[in-house]
């Protein structure tokens, strides 16, 4: 490709509706265009990253026998309404009517499509098991719509469904799954973990999230180095903290005028924050809630969502805590009413403990938990931070940013039971299908391979993924050797499949040089003055910076070398 021609309309400045770099740095390289909030065109260079993603996670789920097809983008409402999920699904579905009035969604996601079209063609065992597959565009009306492609509103996805006789079956499938994302990200050349994750809305239980690790990451993960333990924080279990035993004191109320952080009340009563129980209250679809853990620790919404079944958990305001006759900063379990008590199993093994007393500048001392009020549930609830005991080998954790790129989920019978997709067993008897889904965000992965390579002149692709392997830069296209050498090089790799740019426009040497560095060949081959005079080829890698040289006639020979490594 010539760059004179090439649609890729390279930006010096910064746009400032960027917020990350993947979203400013494909701006900038002429990559992305907004169409409107999270709606975006993909240009030509971006397009072909895009394909190569798409390739590879094709090969993948190919050698794990699973089938590619194409379902339709609008699905009618009556598959939602039979699961359930037209009411469930809320804000976050795109709603379209036709001409009847009859409702439609532009598709989030394909359980019902896909379950429904398998119940009508699958009758037997002996047609199982079944992995189907397809890429191709979701909608979700997300309420923040951010950072570019990292949370889109139109994004492309694959997404690929098992159908398998039993449990032992699901696990088969599951276990080839997580192989096979296991190899689509790394031979996209990506820094990446797999994490236990929380199930979440979509249902089932077991599901591990892929997160390519980069520090702007919207999700946190933990991970030991002694095992093999790594989950997402919303997930990650911490067993409860046995304090030593104590005799319990009486509980007595004391003044503790403007003292409403944890802080205040520690520093006045010369105490640990381990001795102080935290109660933090939620506003939830299952009314008001007090989360209650120890001072030191955090609550865990996912956990506590978990908890009460329920489906928002927000902090509630202060009227809210008024409303249940305590004070806001002086809030306690003790003698409370009307409201759910969730306790973190710490909690309950703390003696002689300080907690707000629901009282204006009051708290109690000597609470002892399991003798002064009684949680409704008491569970897990704590977040998990650097160096809290690894739940599997009990080392201290580590933590990290991760983008999460794709997920794997056992989805058992949910679907198929509330679409009654059946087969016939061995013994004639009829069972509901039990099945798996499994996404990759192709978009989005796009984006997590700019966030964890780049450095500040430009993005830095791993060889495998980047829209050309190599770019050759003629220092003067206006001096005719130097172009006409340039040209010969760059046929010379497009004849050996180095797939290449030749900038053949007329800028300045250091113009070309940037764009070079911004649309992030892993590659820049300069053919300058001593390219012509010494017949020496110099060739430099985006990622370190070093630099070879070849004689004209290695240099295919050199380049398809280090593009091996790369
Ligand atoms: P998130 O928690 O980030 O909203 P999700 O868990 O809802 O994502 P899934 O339903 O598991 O997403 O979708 C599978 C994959 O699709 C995700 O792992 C992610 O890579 C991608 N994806 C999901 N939502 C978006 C989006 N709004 N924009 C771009 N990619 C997305
Ligand atoms: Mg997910």
């Amino acid at each position: 490709m010539r760059m004179s021609q090439l649609y890729a309309p390279t930006l010096r400045e910064t746009p400032a509706e960027a917020e990350v770099v993947s979203h400013q740095m494909m701006l900038r390289a002429g990559m992305l265009r907004k169409a409107a909030g999270g709606v975006y065109t993909y240009l030509p260079l971006a397009w072909r990253v895009l394909k190569k993603i798409e390739n590879i996670v094709r090969e993948e789920m190919d050698a794990k026998s699973g089938q590619e097809l194409l379902m339709p983008i609008i699905q009618p409402a009556e598959m939602w309404m039979e699961t359930g999920r037209w009411s469930v699904y809320g804000e976050e579905m795109f709603r379209v009517k036709d001409r009847h009035d009859r409702n439609f969604c532009l598709g989030p996601t394909h359980e019902e499509m896909i379950t429904t079209l398998v119940r009508a063609d699958v009758r037997s065992y002996r047609q199982l098991p079944l992995r189907l597959y397809q890429i191709q565009n979701k909608y979700r009306d997300e309420i923040r719509p951010r950072f570019g492609l990292m949370r889109g509103r139109e994004f492309i996805m694959k997404d690929l469904y098992s159908f398998d006789r039993d449990e032992a079956g699901l696990d088969e499938s599951y276990k080839m799954m997580y192989e096979a994302y296991t190899n689509v990200f790394s031979r996209c050349g990506l820094k990446f973990r797999a994490v236990e994750a929380d199930a979440g809305a979509i249902g089932g239980s077991g599901t591990h999230e892929f997160m390519v690790i980069a520090d702007s990451g919207e999700a946190a993960i933990v991970y030991c180095d002694s095992c093999d333990y790594a989950a997402n924080v919303e997930k990650a279990e911490l067993n409860p903290i046995e304090t030593p035993p104590d005799v319990p004191e009486t509980l007595t109320l004391i003044d503790t005028p403007a003292m409403k952080s944890i802080e205040e009340i520690t520093t006045f009563l010369g105490i640990s924050p381990a001795n102080t129980i935290k109660t933090i209250a939620y506003h939830t679809d299952k009314g008001l809630v007090l989360a209650l853990v120890r001072g030191d620790h955090e609550v865990n919404e996912i956990k506590l969502k978990n908890v009460l079944n329920c489906i928002d958990v927000a902090l509630a305001g202060e009227e809210k805590i008024t409303g249940i006759g305590s004070f806001p900063g002086f809030i306690g379990p003790v003698g409370i009413t009307g409201v759910t008590i969730v306790a973190d199993a710490t909690v309950m093994h703390m003696y002689n403990a300080v907690c707000g007393a629901n009282q204006q500048d009051k708290h109690y001392v000597n609470v002892n938990p399991s003798r002064d009020f009684s949680p409704h549930f008491v569970a897990d609830l704590r977040l998990i931070k650097e160096s809290d005991p690894c739940p599997h080998c009990g080392a201290p954790v580590k933590t990290a940013r991760g983008i999460e790129a794709g997920q794997v989920f056992k989805l058992h019978t949910k679907y198929s039971s509330a679409l009654k997709a059946t087969f016939l067993d061995e013994n004639g008897k009829e069972q509901p299908l039990v099945m798996g889904c499994y996404g990759i965000g192709i978009s989005r992965t796009m984006a997590a391979a700019i966030e964890q390579n780049h450095d500040e002149h430009g993005i830095i692709w791993p060889a495998a993924i980047a829209p050309y392997h190599a770019v050759v830069v003629p220092v003067s296209f206006k001096d005719q050797a130097q172009a006409e050498l340039a040209q010969r090089v760059y046929e010379a790799l497009q004849a050996e499949q180095v797939e290449t740019v030749l900038d053949d426009r007329n800028e300045r040497p250091g113009v070309k040089f940037k764009d070079a560095d911004l649309i992030g060949y892993p590659l820049k081959i300069t053919v300058g003055p001593k390219a012509v005079q010494e017949n020496t080829i110099e060739v430099k890698v985006r990622r370190s910076g070093e630099t070879f040289y070849y004689p004209v006639a290695k240099c295919v020979e050199g380049v398809k070398e280090l593009l091996k490594t790369l």
